[in-house]
């Protein structure tokens, strides 16, 4: 079924998957039939409000049997903003635990979120999560420097760790943390949330099905201000623009294009008079070139009004996502054009949005629970980074870095 939305076709994505808005309507339109316990003043035989009985598809929200124990590792913005909370919508995954180093702090985030005061650790005690019955999975949410280190306690105290992003700050560190995970038997996901939520997967799934025909360019942006102090500025807690916004248009080429980069080029920007600058560059420019020929052009940066897309471009048409990496109000275009005529028709598509935390959790509780794989594993973060890594070399160099295909 063709899911492109138009002024007359409205297609919507529901748990049962697409539903064409136009067939809705039709069924409207059509005639009821009349029921016994048809409404009173239904005189004309039209139901003009359902009746008072059970809807048989209305789902009733049924009880996991089980559900995982998460401890969440550093409470700062994101932990405090944004996970904490998402963890209301879901089925699989519960805030059992909490690491911090401001034991006031963390009282008071155990207590709203009926986390209890003995599942309180901080950086020293850390390991003792070992012991602790409660915990299955860990959530590391600190900055990136620390990540390498405390995946990989986390691992060796025998959980499963999801990691947000950037995973670490060098390549080895990324392969100590995959060889970890390894070691120990257990699960690594880097927490690459756009591979949970519906615009990008619908984006993904369109590039993958060839109604772009060949992909031929891609094209990113992901930037925003970053006010002092931030981590994001500081070079010793591995800050700067390319790891911590520039890895989503790396991460999104991927699976866009469906490739590794061959060869990178970047250049950075770092003004003297800005004191922000001091350690990490403002912006980054840069371009990868895939194996059949793709390229793609990016750029990121810490010192620009907030402005977050991608484009990727085919023989047949084109999709732009914009905003694409923010946390809601993903919007998604496609353009399908006749090679032909030189002319193309731009359409929006309306997808119903979800909670990117509270849909990653549920995923990886559910890797967890059914030992499957996860859809963003250490492997997937340890790819981002030598391509990270060698950007870094390409500004130092000024020159073009190869990589392996
Ligand atoms: P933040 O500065 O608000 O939080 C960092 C936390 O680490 C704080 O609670 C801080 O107290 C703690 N911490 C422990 N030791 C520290 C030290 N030595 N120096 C500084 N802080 C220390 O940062 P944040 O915005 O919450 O980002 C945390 C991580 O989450 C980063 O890796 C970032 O890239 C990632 N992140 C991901 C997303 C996403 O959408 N997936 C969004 C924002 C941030």
């Amino acid at each position: 079924m063709s899911t492109l939305i138009s002024s007359r076709r409205h297609f919507l994505l529901s748990s049962a998957g697409l539903t064409c808005l136009a067939d809705v309507n039709q069924a409207f339109a059509a005639p009821v039939k009349q029921t016994k316990e048809a409404p009173e003043g239904a005189a004309s035989g039209v139901a003009l409000a359902p009746p008072q009985k059970q809807p048989e598809k209305l789902k009733i929200p049924v009880k996991a049997t089980k559900q995982l124990g998460w401890a969440i590792v550093g409470l700062g913005e994101l932990a405090l903003n944004e996970v904490l909370p998402a963890f209301a919508g879901c089925e699989l995954s519960k805030p059992v635990a909490l690491v911090s180093g401001h034991p006031d702090k963390a009282r008071k985030v155990a207590e709203y979120y009926d986390i209890e005061q003995d599942a309180i650790y901080n950086y020293d005690n850390y390991d003792k999560l070992a012991e602790d019955k409660r915990v299955d999975i860990i959530y590391i949410i600190l900055p990136n420097s620390m990540h390498a280190e405390y995946t990989i306690r986390g691992l060796k105290a025998g959980k499963h760790v999801l990691c947000e992003k950037p995973m670490s700050v060098s390549v080895e560190e990324a392969e100590k943390m995959v060889a970890a995970a390894k070691e120990a038997d257990k699960k690594l996901m880097v927490a690459y949330r756009l591979h949970y939520e519906p615009f990008n997967l619908r984006a993904m799934e369109i590039c993958r099905s060839g109604q772009l025909g060949k992909i031929r360019t891609f094209a990113s942006t992901n930037g925003q201000n970053v006010q002092a102090p931030n981590i994001r500025l500081s070079a010793k807690l591995g800050g700067g623009p390319l790891g911590d916004v520039g890895v989503y248009s790396i991460n999104a080429a991927r699976y866009t294009i469906g490739e590794e980069p061959v060869e990178v080029f970047a250049t950075a920007q770092q003004p003297k008079d800005d004191p922000r600058f001091r350690e990490v560059p403002e912006s980054v420019a840069f371009t990868m070139r895939y194996p059949s020929g793709v390229l793609a052009h990016c750029d990121c940066a810490f010192g620009m009004a907030e402005s977050r897309f991608y484009e990727v471009n085919g023989t047949k048409g084109s999709l732009r996502m914009q905003p694409a990496f923010s946390y809601r109000g993903l919007r998604l275009h496609l353009r399908e054009g006749d090679p032909k005529s030189n002319t193309a028709e731009d359409q929006e598509l309306l997808l119903q949005a979800k909670n990117h935390f509270t849909e990653e959790m549920d995923h990886f509780s559910r890797v967890v629970l059914n030992d499957e794989s996860c859809r963003t594993p250490g492997e997937m973060g340890l790819a981002d980074m030598r391509i990270v890594k060698a950007l870094e070399r390409s500004i130092e160099t000024g020159l073009p870095v190869k990589l392996e295909a």
